[in-house]
């Protein structure tokens, strides 16, 4: 499986980086080895002192496809959940001042947090869905997939004219405001509305 990112979906969150609104989505992929396996904890990598989470709603897509139009994009997904796109933000700012290639800060090992699934006949409107991320019981960020620039299915069809999806594949569809550094015993806790999509220890 691969996994495919979406970067500056949000407004508010371009703001706090100091991006530029894009024309297009930003894409980039995640390897298959960046999945932190199920009931693992997140070890901090050593070649960074600055890792961030990005609570992103994430997607699997169920069947092979390419060249999908957004009006049957809604035909590749069941299953949606919370994941974490973990950012290790110092080494990025670096390789972006470079005009380098961000995968080293983006797809080490465990960066992928995937939640649990959830069918998406039981969450109703997706293009309405409020999700949030709290550490050690505050809440971080809060999102709502109404204020994505591309929405889910526009996004599955964007990213199905360069990359052929495939069964198992995860789109991460990008993060809204209130990224921030994490630290080792931290506890985060994910949640699609009030459904608990993940709870990971940081060592
Ligand atoms: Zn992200």
């Amino acid at each position: 499986m691969k996994i495919i990112c979406v970067g500056r979906n949000y407004t508010a969150h371009i703001a706090e980086l100091n991006n530029e609104r894009p024309d297009e989505p930003v894409i980039f992929i995640k390897p298959d080895s960046a999945v932190l396996p199920k009931q693992q904890d997140f070890y901090l990598p050593e070649f960074s002192n600055d890792v961030h989470y990005e609570a992103e709603v994430i997607v699997k897509i169920k069947k092979v496809g390419k060249h999908i139009s957004e009006r049957f994009a809604g035909n590749y997904y069941d299953e949606v959940s919370l994941g974490i796109d973990f950012t290790a933000r110092d080494l990025q700012s670096k390789l972006k001042a470079k005009g380098l290639p961000w995968e080293k800060s983006k797809g080490f090992d465990g960066s992928a947090i995937i939640g649990k699934w959830m069918p998406k006949s039981e969450l109703g409107d997706l293009d309405n869905l409020d999700f949030s991320l709290y550490r050690n019981g505050e809440q971080v960020q809060n999102g709502n997939t109404s204020l994505m620039l591309w929405k889910i299915d526009a996004l599955i069809s964007y990213i199905s004219t360069y990359f052929t999806l495939k069964k198992g594949d995860v789109i991460f569809t990008g993060t809204p405001e209130g990224v921030g550094k994490v630290n080792a015993e931290d506890l985060l806790e994910g949640y699609i509305g009030k459904k608990n999509a993940f709870t990971l220890k940081i060592k």
